[in-house]
């Protein structure tokens, strides 16, 4: 048993949702991303190199 808390943090990023168009789904690339965390933590959005940078951070105990 690990005594410590993971965290496995899920970098979502890029993508939206559209209207769709003629009945296909339409998604466009947003530039920021949203981060979730196995330990309940989720931040953002941000852009995407803070995004890497905040999950990083988060795993090594920062936040
Ligand atoms: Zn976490």
């Amino acid at each position: 048993m690990l005594a410590y808390t993971v965290h496995d943090v899920a970098i979502s990023c890029g993508i939206r949702e559209l209207p769709p168009e003629d009945g296909w789904r339409c998604f466009e690339s947003t530039g920021v991303a949203t981060l979730t965390c196995s330990c309940g933590y989720t931040d953002g959005p941000m852009p995407k190199p803070l995004a890497r940078l905040t999950a990083e951070l988060h795993i090594h105990g920062a936040t």
